[in-house]
């Protein structure tokens, strides 16, 4: 399974903001859509950043509510690692591993194309995995 695999299921629609946007509103728009993580535009369908809870957690506890106030671009990540199509979801999973985070988005190019987490991870794996063990069931019924 790879990347195309997870997007056919999951979709390609990413939700994303601009780096002027304030934290308050990167805030409002993680509630709304049930997400933990916005991907920040560049206005050139590439990627200027990523944000997510744990930056905004992280900007409250050091400057206090105030921050809410400030631009997105004051506590995103600048240097976001990507996926592409064509990857493995193995090799997703040892880049969310070794860098401590759970969402990546997917590039074409330097095109925003999809965004994986670490769930849509997980739920394939295990698909992955019961699809195995029906096969390997019905491999000892048959001999
Ligand atoms: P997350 O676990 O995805 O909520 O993010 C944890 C931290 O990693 C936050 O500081 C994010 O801004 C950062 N982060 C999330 N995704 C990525 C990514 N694909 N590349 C680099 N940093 C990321």
């Amino acid at each position: 399974m790879n990347v195309t695999t997870i997007l056919g299921e999951k979709g390609v629609e990413v939700i994303t903001t601009n780096p002027e946007a304030t934290l308050l509103d990167v805030a409002k728009r993680l509630r709304e859509y049930g997400i933990g993580c916005i991907v920040v535009e560049n206005g050139k369908g590439g990627i200027a950043g990523i944000v997510s809870e744990r930056d905004l957690v992280r900007a409250i506890a050091a400057s206090g509510a105030d921050i809410l106030k400030a631009p997105v671009s004051r506590c995103m990540t600048k240097k976001v690692v990507t996926c592409q199509k064509s990857d493995t979801i193995e090799a997703l999973m040892a880049a969310m591993t070794d860098g401590r985070f759970r969402h990546m988005p997917v590039v074409e190019g330097s095109k925003l194309v999809g965004l994986i987490s670490i769930g849509d991870v997980v739920r394939s794996r295990i698909a992955e995995t019961e699809l195995e063990a029906a096969a390997m069931r019905d491999y000892i019924a048959t001999g």
